[in-house]
């Protein structure tokens, strides 16, 4: 009995701190959950294996999920619908699978960067947002100047050689360079399909002599 009105006044409590701040699932717009991805939508996403889907140049590419179901709803609300909030429950996901990954070493987040007018007509980066966001989850420092985009270059998804459309679209910020003593450069992204981005990113620091890298990708393709 006494349990009983004890959650009872839990949900009233809850209920009420939700109508407040409005806080629904992002997918099936449920107000029961106090987190943006209500836990039987968090359910149903399926993690990977903690081992490197592929090994380019020596550095190894992890994935957390497959481009699919709620992932791919996330990412589609965060980059098309101005849904800034989704970059919350991404990078929750994305630190759940790190947790599983990660080494006794000092690690430093950085992205691909998108051409500023890319950024400018959406009105942020998205990618800028899941690095903030995991940032505050790991207390790994964020560097995103350390990666350029020097050219603009079409949607990866609308091109069929994604290669031959990102080459020499980056450049590594020499300027950056010596903040990276000792550190391990953790390049996170929300989708990988070809790995083009990624691999084009990896030549870079691999011309500037850095090799101490790990790729990570919310979903994969
Ligand atoms: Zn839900």
């Amino acid at each position: 009995m006494f349990l009983g009105l004890k959650n009872y006044i839990l949900y009233i409590f809850q209920t009420f701190l939700n109508l407040i701040y409005n806080q629904k699932c992002l997918i099936c717009s449920c107000s029961k959950t106090d987190s943006l991805l209500c836990k039987n939508c968090a359910k149903d996403i399926h993690y990977l294996s903690s081992f490197p889907h592929k090994i380019f140049n020596n550095i190894p590419f992890y994935s957390a999920t497959l481009y699919e179901g709620i992932i791919k709803k996330l990412i589609h609300k965060l980059k098309f619908n101005h849904r800034k909030k989704a970059s919350i429950p991404l990078a929750q996901i994305l630190y759940k699978y790190f947790n599983n990954i990660k080494e006794e070493k000092e690690y430093i987040i950085t992205y691909p960067p998108s051409f500023f007018l890319k950024s400018a007509q959406r009105g942020y980066n998205h990618m800028f947002l899941i690095a903030k966001e995991f940032s505050k989850l790991t207390g790994i420092e964020i560097n995103k100047n350390l990666i350029k985009k020097i050219k603009y270059t079409k949607p990866q998804y609308k091109v069929k050689n994604r290669h031959k459309n990102i080459k020499g679209s980056f450049k590594i910020n020499k300027k950056e360079i010596k903040k990276l003593k000792n550190k391990t450069i953790l390049v996170i992204d929300d989708i990988t399909t070809s790995g083009a981005t990624l691999e084009e990113i990896i030549n870079c620091f691999i011309i500037n002599n850095i090799g101490n890298i790990i790729c990570l990708t919310i979903s994969k393709t």
